[in-house]
């Protein structure tokens, strides 16, 4: 079986989000903010109650998690008391099975030495280094408040501390970037020798500064030459794509992100996170301060709750299984839904098959690799 065979992982996740950042970068459209006047002491400990509250919850105490992942914004903004306390407190109050994979996302300005030895000493074994560049200019147009300096540093800090599973984000096809310059970013993170990658195209999303004024990005045949790239200097150095935008060594893909493509449940914790268990999506206040006022006053943080029929959850485990290179194991599929995909589907599936976009067998359906690069076109006719 392979490490990323989608029905290896029945265990749920933990996610714990932290909505605050140095400053927003320009194409950003996450849930974050600036963490400039924010009561950061006080969201750490209505995140840490949310916590044992939920780990008391009976739908919590029954089971063990396989994951648990800090995310953001950008958690080590919170400095190492902040961040540790958190983290120790969910490794605490969460039953995990063993080996646990514990990530956590870092700005390679927001890393010292210190608070990555603090990190691994409180359980995080896996860092994921929002890297996005290696070209200082690129950088600041992104907005970005580190140098490419600062990045490699980061990478290396972390092998220091002892982080043996790092990842680095990077994001292509930004304005004024040329297929050289791709080419000369991932070849030196390559040089790094880490463990996983992520690799986004940049897209200009609604809510980000990019949106209201949007740069002009490289043309099409230059991304696409950017996206041959990733694949020669990738395979070269024995990286797999795993996912339509991670790669990673045999062994390394992120068992908490497959847990998402594979649709499974998870528990989102803290301001404007969402949690999805048993059929029901649940999202919490977006706004930290009242993500603090609820959790004090007892009362419950969830803001939208959505019951997803059979049919919801049967379609969106089909999108999201698709984006693994290793495809949907069908009769996994039948077993859990007791729907047959050619059934559901019908015409659809048989236009996308017949015309060399979908690789379909008895046992598994994939995305043909060449429509990988643009495989959301293809999803969204599943959707
Ligand atoms: S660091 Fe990440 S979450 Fe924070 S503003 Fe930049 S892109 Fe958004």
């Amino acid at each position: 079986m392979q490490a990323w065979d989608l029905t290896s992982y029945a265990l749920p996740g933990v996610y714990l989000h932290i909505p605050f950042c140095e400053a927003k970068c320009h194409y950003c459209a996450f849930d974050s903010r600036p963490v400039v006047g924010e009561d950061v002491d006080a969201y750490c400990d209505a995140l840490v109650r949310q916590i044992r509250r939920m780990a008391a919850h009976p739908w919590c105490r029954q089971r063990r998690f396989s994951t648990l992942y800090v995310g953001g914004g950008t958690p080590t903004v919170l400095g190492r008391e902040r961040l540790c306390r958190v983290l120790e407190a969910a490794l605490h109050c969460f039953a995990f099975a063993k080996p646990v994979e514990v990530s956590v996302e870092a700005n390679p300005n927001t890393v010292t030495a210190d608070l990555l030895a603090h990190l691994r000493q409180a359980g995080g074994n896996r860092l994921s280094i929002g890297v996005q560049s290696l070209d200082d200019r690129l950088l600041v147009r992104l907005g970005r408040r580190h140098t490419a300096a600062q990045g490699v540093a980061a990478v290396e800090a972390a092998r220091r501390a002892g982080f043996a599973n790092v990842s680095v984000d990077l994001i292509y096809g930004l304005p004024g970037q040329t297929a050289r310059d791709w080419r000369q970013t991932l070849a030196a993170v390559l040089a790094l020798d880490v463990e996983h990658l992520s690799l986004y195209e940049l897209s200009v999303d609604p809510g980000s500064r990019f949106h209201q004024r949007p740069p002009a990005l490289p043309p099409e045949d230059e991304v696409v030459a950017m996206n041959g790239i990733t694949a020669e200097l990738t395979a070269a150095a024995g990286m797999e794509r795993y996912e339509i935008s991670n790669y990673c060594r045999p062994g390394f893909a992120c068992r908490h992100n497959l847990n998402y493509w594979r649709n499974g449940d998870y528990l989102g914790l803290g301001a404007g996170a969402v949690s999805c268990f048993g059929g029901l999506r649940l999202r919490a206040v977006g706004d930290p301060a009242l993500f603090v006022r609820r959790l004090r006053a007892g009362e419950p943080v969830w803001t939208e709750g959505e019951a997803l029929s059979l049919a919801a959850r049967f379609r969106e485990t089909v999108v999201m299984g698709l984006r693994c290179t290793a495809g949907l194991d069908l009769r996994w599929l039948r077993q859990r839904f007791g729907i047959d995909i050619h059934a559901f589907y019908g015409d659809a599936l048989a236009r996308l098959i017949e015309a060399g976009y979908l690789v379909a067998d008895r046992e598994r359906l994939c995305l043909a690799g060449h429509v990988v690069p643009v495989a959301n076109r293809v999803l969204a006719e599943l959707v």
